[in-house]
């Protein structure tokens, strides 16, 4: 298989990285150390067409495929060092844009998409609740037929955007008996809605620009018209959603691995000890080998696995393979960065510390790792 990319993609990532490196990087230590989201440069995101990566253009998408999609999430993580804001973005758009835009109706997306695309709505999924995360479908929230709408009630945890989101995309079970098979349905839940409110807020290790708390739900009307694809076709529409998070949001980290790797080169090339160069020292370059090594079996999982979405009916397997593997290797390879940088690494003013505690919720979001393995051995029938 030949990943090399076309000119197009070649000019794709340039223009990504360029606008990254030059809009979105002032003030990312404090913005970081005050956990504040940067809402104008979200726009300026926006404006670029990053909202709506693989959205069609009729709707106010960028319109690439699933491979491009990588492609431009991989440049922006290595132009942008704000990992909040990128995985704000890809909150937003995989687990909210991708599914209006793939399941909801004219109606809905005629209304919703084309804001959401250029970031006026602020999109937040709402699966986890407080004691169902690894296990999503044994969910409480429930909605209920009412008045050509649904009432929907539950309370909703860890949910990102959730502070500052215009638009919920919320899963609730509408027939306990059928459970996941064809018993779970999912809405798009106005923020002006009465009885939609943002509860519990809470700090983070990393990834403090990205906003996240829990919602409450209680007794909301919503019409039928916001039913995302139909009634009961909420687990599907969830997996497919998993799916693309678990590809194209790691290929941001991808970025963040080769920035990362670029560091550590430039400093093993300077930083000198014992009368060479610390590049010089075995144990130190081989930690860099370490990381430029991963960051190549990352890229070939994350491209392989995007050129089949999309493609293939069901690439969950692929996508918990990529997802397992990349996050692993985003944490090895910034906890190496720091252990490069020694004491420096340790500080606030070099990256490295930031990138150890945004790496860290990677293996936790969309699924742990634990479930990730747990996902390729039902594939193997285990
Ligand atoms: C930064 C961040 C952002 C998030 N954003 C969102 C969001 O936008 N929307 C949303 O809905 N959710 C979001 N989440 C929630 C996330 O999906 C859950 O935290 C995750 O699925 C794990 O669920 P849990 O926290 O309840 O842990 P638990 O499920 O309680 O897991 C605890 C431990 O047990 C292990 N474990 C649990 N079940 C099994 C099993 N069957 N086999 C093996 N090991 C198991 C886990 O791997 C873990 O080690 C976010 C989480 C984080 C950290």
């Amino acid at each position: 298989m030949d990943f090399s990319l076309s000119s197009e993609q070649k000019a794709l990532a340039d223009s990504v990285a360029r606008f990254a490196r030059s809009e979105l990087n002032h003030d990312v230590q404090s913005r970081d150390r005050d956990g504040r989201f940067p809402h104008d440069l979200w726009l300026k995101c926006g404006e670029l067409g990053l909202l709506g990566l693989p959205v069609d253009a009729s709707h106010g998408g960028s319109g690439l495929d699933a491979l491009s999609t990588c492609i431009a999430l991989e440049a922006l993580g290595r132009g942008c060092r704000d990992s909040g804001l990128n995985f704000s973005i890809c909150a937003h758009l995989l687990a909210c844009v991708v599914p209006v835009w793939k399941h909801g109706s004219e109606q809905l997306k005629a209304k919703y998409l084309r804001q959401l695309c250029s970031g006026k709505l602020i999109a937040v999924n709402a699966m986890t609740e407080a004691h169902t995360g690894s296990d999503p479908f044994s969910m409480l929230s429930r909605a209920v037929p009412e008045n050509g709408g649904f009432r929907i009630n539950g309370t909703k945890t860890f949910s990102t955007n959730g502070p500052i989101a215009d638009v919920a995309v919320f899963y609730a079970m509408t027939d306990r008996d059928k459970g996941y098979h064809g018993g779970v349905t999912s809405f798009l839940v106005d923020r002006h809605e009465h009885g939609f409110a943002c509860g519990q807020k809470f700090a983070k290790m990393g990834l403090r620009t990205s906003p996240i708390c829990e919602l409450v739900f209680d007794d909301v009307w919503v019409p039928a018209a916001n039913v995302i694809g139909h009634v009961g076709g909420g687990a599907g529409i969830f997996t497919e959603s998993m799916e693309w998070e678990r590809i194209c949001l790691v290929a941001c980290h991808l970025g963040v691995m080769q920035r990362l790797l670029e560091a550590a080169v430039g400093y093993a090339r300077e930083r000198r000890q014992g009368g060479q160069i610390i590049g010089k020292h075995q144990a130190v370059a081989n930690r860099i080998a370490n990381m430029k090594v991963r960051l190549e079996a990352s890229r070939l999982l994350v491209y392989q696995a995007a050129n089949k979405l999309g493609k293939k009916r069901s690439v969950g397997m692929d996508a918990a393979i990529t997802k397992l593997f990349v996050s692993e290797a985003l944490v090895e390879t910034a906890q190496d960065a720091l252990r490069t940088f020694g004491g420096y690494g340790f500080m606030e003013e070099y990256d490295v510390e930031r990138a150890v505690r945004d790496a860290m919720g990677s293996v936790l979001y969309s699924g742990t790792s634990d479930l990730q393995r747990n996902i390729v051995a039902s594939w193997l029938g285990l």
